[in-house]
């Protein structure tokens, strides 16, 4: 972290810990007690440079160390940050995970995790842990697959053309079953069926040990109706209680707003979850049909959050980080940095032709870069641009070598973990909206890029993926698809 924004946050660090989440956590119910077993609380160090702009900056505090907010948060579905090891989880500075409760329930189970001394110790990463509730899950292996979509649309359709989500034609079987009760999932290990409701989410993440929770709900499909997705999130907010009353008194718990597209329900949940005693709030659920809904979505839930934590389950693009920053996000998890990477989509910078037309991304794998000696980023300081070409990585992706997973991984999270910090730095220092303007501004997207990129690096177009990325399988925009290859 640069200057001015480390600044703030060390004047702070020995400001009264009980910060602005636990006071506005005791006003919902007088709720006094507890902030202090769960050593967790968020403090906003600056907030809103302008008119429009809800864009803060935070510390989030936690029984393993703190985050520095905005941040984006690497999924370690499995309890691994796919492909990578805790040094370079350390080298890349990420300050937390998020893992995955379903997943972890089923392989190696959660109460062998416990009995090695819980998931801090069992994946050697000591920094805050987040896991999720095995809700989205509930989506993902049921509706996610039947219809199969994402959480926003079935993909992201053209804006400009217009569309409307549409199920894919590629349908696969629903491996859920949704009651009252709780959720059964049938294992795609197994084949055997399994259950969870609020009180068994509750327990397995209490056995992981992680040091924020999400209450269990159910995350619906952006192809579900009014009535569906009402019954749904009526459903969430009575697990939200369950969750509330079983959830081990040591963590911090996340209530999950759901409402799908409608405002009217959104409004509703945002108002239900908000009057429960949580320590954060998580925005989940689809988040419409394309990228413009999920802004409109947020902005229609945002304004009416205190000062608790917000997190925005699952999503993590470059341009959906200054969004949801801008909007008053405090923290995202998504699988995409390191999905992408393994498919061979790796990011860059505007200085390298980087934009929202090219997704800020190159296809590694293209035969335009069998013979380009450049690194993939000429501007990226991680360690893969500092040493190997895009040749080499073509070749290591040709020839199915292992250590390109790793390489490519290092490379996309570390884009995404630097362009965070500067986010950090420009909210700091009061130049957020400068900074977007210079990522996703009007003039920026291909023409501007295209002439910092020529004059800098005298290369001509076949820097750029005018194609987009081009990811393998019919589902290429996928942001949360089968979490099974997160
Ligand atoms: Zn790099």
């Amino acid at each position: 972290m640069t200057s001015r924004a480390s600044e703030i946050m060390e004047k702070t660090h020995l400001e009264d810990p009980l910060a602005d989440s636990n006071k506005a956590r005791e006003s919902v119910d007088g709720i006094k007690d507890g902030a202090e077993a769960r050593g967790f609380s968020f403090q906003v160090l600056k907030e809103g440079e302008s008119k429009g702009i809800r864009a803060r900056l935070g510390i989030l505090r936690t029984r393993h160390g703190i985050v520095e907010t905005p941040c984006f948060v690497p999924v370690a579905t499995l309890a691994s940050v796919r492909s990578l090891d805790y040094s370079d989880l350390a080298s890349l500075g990420i300050q937390s995970v998020l893992a995955n409760t379903y997943h972890l329930h089923l392989r190696p189970g959660d109460e062998l995790i416990r009995k090695l001394g819980g998931l801090h110790k069992f994946m050697a990463f000591d920094g805050p842990i987040f896991t999720d509730s095995g809700g989205f899950q509930a989506f993902s292996l049921g509706f996610g697959r039947e219809h199969n979509v994402s959480k926003i649309g079935g993909v992201f359709p053209d804006p400009d053309k217009g569309s409307s989500v549409k199920a894919h034609p590629l349908r696969r079987d629903n491996l859920t079953k949704i009651t009252e009760e709780g959720v059964y999932f049938k294992s795609l290990q197994d084949g055997e069926w399994h259950f969870l409701n609020p009180e068994t989410s509750m327990r397995i993440q209490s056995n992981l040990g992680s040091d924020a929770i999400m209450a269990f709900d159910e995350c619906t499909s952006p192809l579900s109706d009014y009535d569906y997705t009402k019954e749904a999130m009526e459903r969430t907010h009575r697990w939200a209680q369950q969750s509330l009353k079983f959830h081990d008194p040591k963590q911090a718990i996340y209530g999950i707003i759901q409402g799908g597209w409608f405002e009217d329900l959104r409004a509703e949940s945002t108002e239900f979850t908000s009057s429960q005693p949580f320590d954060g709030i998580a925005i989940g659920g689809s988040l419409g049909e394309n990228k413009q809904d999920m802004h409109k979505i947020l902005d229609w839930v945002i304004p009416k959050l205190d000062s608790r934590p917000r997190h925005l389950l699952g999503i993590g693009d470059a341009d959906d980080l200054f969004e949801g920053v801008e909007r008053g996000i405090d923290t995202f998890d998504c699988v995409s940095p390191t999905r992408i990477a393994r498919r061979g989509s790796l990011y860059i910078t505007p200085l390298a032709g980087g934009c929202q037309k090219n997704k800020f991304r190159i296809d590694v794998k293209a035969l335009r870069f069998k013979e380009d000696p450049r690194p993939i980023d000429p501007y990226c300081s991680c360690p893969t641009c500092q040493r190997y070409s895009r040749a080499y990585l073509w070749h290591l992706y040709h020839a199915k070598e292992l250590s390109y997973f790793r390489l490519a991984s290092i490379h996309n999270l570390h884009f995404m973990l630097r362009l965070m910090e500067s986010i950090r730095e420009s909210i700091a220092q009061g130049t957020f909206r400068e900074l977007k303007e210079q990522w996703l501004g009007k003039a920026l997207p291909g023409e501007r890029s295209k002439e910092v990129s020529r004059e800098k690096l005298g290369c001509d177009e076949s820097i750029y993926d005018e194609s987009g990325c081009n990811e393998s399988g019919s589902n290429g925009d996928r942001v949360c698809g089968d979490d099974l290859d997160a």
